[in-house]
Parts: C-alpha cells; structure tokens; sequence
C-alpha cells in the first residue's frame, strides 16, 4: 500500500502544467491562471495627486491670506503655482508645481475679498500621494501561476493592460460506472441507487476552474466502457470516473484502461479511499477515483484537487499546510491508513478549533455535506484535544 504523501508526490511529480496561453481581456480573465509575469510599464497614480478637496499651497506662503489663482478638478493638467496664491484642488486632481502640501477645505475659510486664510500650519507633503507610491514603472507586478482575484485585476487594469495572458482552462471529461445507478428525478428500482457522485464531481471541477465534460453513466461492461475512455480522450486533458476500479468481475475500467492505454492500480494506505488509478489514454491522462460516495469525494479533495490545480500551471502550496487543534477525541485509529476526518472549523475560546462529525462511516456522506474540511490523522495517531492536526479547506 501507498502513503498519502508517496500518491500525492507521485502525481504531482506526472502533473504537467499546461503550457500553452492565450490573451484574454481583463473581465474574461477573471479565475484564470496567470500564464506570465505582469510588468508595469508606468507609474502609478501617475502624477502626484490630492488626496483632499482643499488648497494646494507653498507651506512657506500659507500663514497669510491668499488669493486662488486656479481651480485644479480631477482630470485637469493644472498650471505652476503662482507666486503668492493657493490652488483650489480637488481629491485625485494633479497637484501644481510649486505647490508642496494640500490644507483640507475644512481647515479654510474664504473671506468676502475671496482669499483664504487657512487654521492649521501644513506640513510639507501633507494630504499628497506620490507618484509611483503604489507601483513603480518596471516593477514586477504580478507573477505567473497564481489565480486572477479581482483585485489583480484592477492592479492590471492600473497600468493600463486590457488583456492578459492566461492558460487556456483545463479540460476535464468524466463518466460514472455502474449497472446500479440511476439519475436523480427517475424511479429507483429494486438494487438500484442514485448516481450522487455525478453531483458532486462536477460542481467541484467547476469550482475549480476546470472545463467538465459530462459524458454521463456507463454500465459495468469492458466494450461501452473502452468507448467512453475513446470519447473522453479525443477531448479532453484528464479524464476522471468514478467506480469499477476495483478488481472484482464488475469492475472494467481497470481493463478497459489497460486496452486503451496504461494503468497504474494502487492501493492507499488512507481511509476513506484505498484504490486509485492513474493512467493515460492516448494523451489524456487518466485518474480513476473509487465509486464510493465518501471515499471518492476524500480522493478529490487529497489527490485529484493537487494534480489538476499543478496542471492547470497553479504553484499552489501544500495540501494540509495549516494546523489546527482538535476540539475532539480520536482514539481508535486505524493502525496502518492515514485517516482524512471530516470536520469543522470554528472559533473556540482561544483561537481556531477542529470539531469532528459523529459519524465518519465510508458511507457517510453527511458527514461531507456538514464539513467545511478534513483532518489528517496518522496511521495509529490518538487524539486528545489540543493536539495540532494539519487541515485541509474543502474545495
Ligand atoms: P465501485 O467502486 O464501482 O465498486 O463502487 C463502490 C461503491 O460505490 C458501490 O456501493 C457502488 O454502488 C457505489 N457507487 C459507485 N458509483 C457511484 C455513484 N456514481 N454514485 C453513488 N454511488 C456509487
Ligand atoms: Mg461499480
């Protein structure tokens, strides 16, 4: 059997990055990941500014009353300062050469003859941002391999860029095995279940950035089940299923993965989960997750989440990477497999603290639907509260 950390460096170590790009405008890149370094070509703000609507003044003119020379509104190019005045100014308009500060109208007051007497003495610089104080000209931006939030976007748009170069989404096929299987809104006849693993998989791909091909359920048999692999190939970058890849009778993907391309069949020293399969199927590579509803769902979030995140040419960190205590009890470990709990992080009385679901049967799919994570125990690993386990946020 293989340990966790030995499946995930495996597949992280076969996770090719896409590294193809394309040029898409700012709000299309939204979500997508950076395909190349942002340098900015200006400064920003451009020009040293008012942050105030007040008076841009020479400090050593401002204890006398003064006439205004100029009125400075936002998007105007104002003229020098004239010797012996103030400039009306306006928050973002130029500041006016000579002047050195801005006194906020509210420290003003503008007599009958017009002029301004100010009530507080300035500072040099005061209430004016800087050119380039929030990013110099030729200043690394942003680098490749992180996500497009909405603020990099507007520190893109910033500079002026209105467009980027993102990878091209990853492409994700995924079909369902199982002569059992229903979909939900149709009758369940004797022995059947409904094909719950779709529901979740596919909003989870989505989440992640990811293209879905849906190409629905498959029964358990070799010949359908080597077409679909066929179909699924032809389009996509990963396909991923869900079942059949154990080695019993009714499980063909195994087979059918075999017939089309190569196979690597594990057992996981991790519960829930134990079999995964990776392959490829012409260029596609193949993950084969276990049909059961909690070990599949635990599966994506360790193993299939890490390899297609590297994929799609994200240098994210390490799964599990922050630490929490438990707020729990754990004391029958499984002796030889990593255990991934289904827990809750909530706020105790001195920080963050790891409540556990009840129930952690492999059939348990509450126990997914009310955890906003998973905590990573050790094989033979007994818990008392306080002690630090790694956790991993849900995608
Ligand atoms: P398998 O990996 O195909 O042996 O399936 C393991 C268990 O998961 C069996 O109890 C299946 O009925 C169940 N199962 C497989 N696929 C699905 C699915 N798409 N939705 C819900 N349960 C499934
Ligand atoms: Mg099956």
């Amino acid at each position: 059997m293989l340990s966790y950390q030995e499946a995930l460096a495996w597949l992280l170590e076969r996770a090719r990055p896409l590294n193809t790009h394309q040029n898409l405008s700012l709000l299309q890149a939204a979500g997508r990941v950076l395909a190349q370094p942002v340098t900015a070509t200006i400064d920003v703000p451009p020009h040293d500014n008012s942050a105030m609507d007040g008076y841009a003044v020479r400090c050593a003119e401002s204890g006398a009353p003064l006439p205004v020379s100029q009125r400075i509104p936002a998007g105007s190019a104002p003229q020098a300062l004239a010797a012996g005045s103030v400039a009306r100014i306006f928050t973002g308009a130029p500041i006016p050469d000579g002047a050195d500060a801005v006194i906020m109208q509210e420290q003003a007051v503008v007599g009958e003859d017009g002029q301004v007497a100010f009530s507080a003495a300035p500072q040099a610089g005061q209430n004016i941002r800087r050119r380039g104080e929030d990013i110099a000209a030729g200043q690394t931006i942003l680098a490749p391999g992180r996500r497009l939030t909405p603020a990099d976007l507007g520190l893109a748009a910033s500079i002026g860029l209105a467009r980027l170069p993102v990878r091209p989404q990853l492409r994700v096929a995924v079909f369902f095995t199982g002569d059992e299987l229903v979909e939900p809104g149709q009758p369940l006849a004797a022995g059947q279940i409904y094909n719950s693993n779709r529901f979740w998989l596919i909003p989870a791909l989505h989440k992640l950035g990811c293209e879905v091909i849906d190409l629905g359920h498959v029964g358990d048999a070799l010949e359908p089940t080597r077409q679909l692999l066929r179909d699924a190939a032809a389009v996509a970058d990963v396909i991923v299923t869900c079942g059949g890849v154990s080695v019993g009778e009714e499980d063909h993907v195994k087979a059918a993965v075999e017939a089309e391309g190569e196979l690597t069949l594990w057992k996981l020293a991790i519960k829930p989960g134990k079999p995964l399969a990776f392959g490829k199927v012409g260029d596609a590579d193949f993950i084969g997750l276990p049909g059961n509803p909690v070990s599949g769902y635990v599966t994506l979030q360790t193993l299939l989440r890490p390899f297609l995140l590297r994929r799609m040419g994200l240098m994210d960190g390490a799964p599990f990477a922050p630490r929490f205590p438990a707020a729990f009890v754990w004391d029958r470990p499984d002796s030889k497999r990593s255990e991934f709990l289904r827990v809750r992080k909530v706020a105790g009385a001195s920080g963050w603290e790891l409540q556990l679901y009840p129930q952690q049967g492999s059939g348990v799919l509450m126990s997914c639907a009310w955890a906003d994570g998973l905590a990573w125990v050790q094989p033979a690993q007994r818990i008392q509260p306080g002690d630090e386990l790694p956790y991993l946020e849900l995608a």
